[in-house]
């Protein structure tokens, strides 16, 4: 067996004891004799991993009883129009647009009401966040709506938007569980866990329980109501059973390390590699502000498109894989979640380094 340093920004990487787990009772989960992948969503051993993936999330995130967990199958994007379709009660939402998935969900909100657009970083590629202390938010939003982390551009929020006393919701698909969270700041946090948590096909919504409504419009497709998934404990229908599974041993594993102070005084420590690395380099320049680089997704740039794709090609060579930047950026973007040891982060660098010394 030979594992790579993969720093795909999703699907990710994922802890190596929990795919370990998952392999030794992969043909016989705990004597039931069969797969989790085979087993009915109705039965009594699945409703068990449901229930305890849900109360160990609560657990990780401290997440209020006046918040549902609801586990939804369509990824994020699927999010960026049942939000809009469940959330707009005077049918207009205020949008700060920080990078290309705030982008899109805000076009796609657009489809059903009125988006302004309060704040954004498009004038410098997103490569920062707006100041949003003192924004215009609209007296009749229905709610403010923030990509946390950027997992394209490399930004991250250090504060969150006053938002005036309107809800906010926010995207962490990319930062996920990366760090405490206190979620009575939030309307409704969600994210695919495909980022920082497991397999991709679901996504998991935390939303506070009066923001689920029943006065939908009359055509409003079962599936894409709230209060369809929180009636039926996410199982209206076949949930992602295997995804569900999945993350709720992610859950066990991140308590097991301590929770997410743990993981995020890791996550400072493995980005801080990275960072004082690329702030001492000659060869690569990180691409965003320094006050809100990410800890989950850190774009770098040689500033030569030819040099780029050459260092690209030689970290795959020498075993990381998943290192070439997104179009829009360019250069390369190491996505170093959770999942990712510090060593993956360390070898990396030293590669980088040598690399630099050797093409200088
Ligand atoms: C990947 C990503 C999405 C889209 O996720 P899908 O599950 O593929 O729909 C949305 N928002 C952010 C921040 C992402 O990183």
């Amino acid at each position: 067996m030979a594992r790579v340093y993969n720093f795909s920004a999703g699907p990710a990487t994922m802890p190596l004891p929990v795919l370990e787990e998952i392999q030794a009772e992969l043909l016989d989960y705990k004597g039931s004799g069969m797969s989790v992948m085979e087993m009915s969503h109705r039965s009594k051993v699945f409703q068990q991993i449901a229930d305890e993936a849900e109360a160990d999330l609560r657990d990780l995130m401290g997440i209020p009883d006046n918040y549902k967990v609801l586990f939804i199958q369509g990824g994020a994007t699927l999010q960026f129009s049942m939000i809009p379709m469940n959330l707009m009660k005077n049918g207009v939402a205020d949008y700060i647009v920080t990078g290309a998935w705030s982008k899109k969900a805000a076009t796609e909100a657009k489809k059903f009401g009125k988006v302004n657009v309060i704040a954004t970083s498009a004038d410098k590629n997103f490569s920062y966040i707006p100041d949003c202390s003192d924004l215009p938010i609209d007296d009749d939003a229905d709610y403010v709506y923030i990509c946390e982390n950027e997992t394209i551009h490399g930004t991250t929020y250090q504060t969150l938007p006053n938002t005036k006393g309107k809800i906010l919701v926010s995207d962490q698909s990319s930062m996920f569980l990366s760090k405490p969270c206190n979620v009575s700041d939030y309307g409704m946090i969600y994210g695919g866990v495909q980022k920082n948590i497991g397999p991709a096909g679901i996504s998991i919504v935390i939303i506070r329980e009066d923001l689920i409504r029943e006065d939908l419009a009359e055509n409003t497709p079962v599936y894409m109501r709230y209060d369809t998934h929180a009636n039926a404990g996410s199982m209206y229908n076949t949930p992602n059973c295997w995804a569900i599974y999945v993350c709720g041993k992610v859950f066990k594993y991140l308590k097991s390390i301590g929770g997410l102070e743990a993981m995020n005084k890791l996550n400072e420590e493995k980005a801080a590699i990275l960072y004082d690395f690329l702030d001492n380099s000659k060869m690569f320049n990180g691409t965003v502000e320094k006050e809100v680089r990410s800890l989950m997704n850190v774009p770098f740039v040689t500033g030569d498109a030819e040099k780029d794709a050459a260092v690209v090609a030689a970290t795959k060579a020498a075993g990381f894989d998943n290192l070439k930047g997104h179009k829009s950026v360019g250069g390369l973007r190491a996505s170093i979640y959770n999942a990712m040891p510090i060593e993956g982060v360390k070898a990396l660098v030293d590669f980088l380094k040598k690399y630099e010394e050797e093409n200088a």
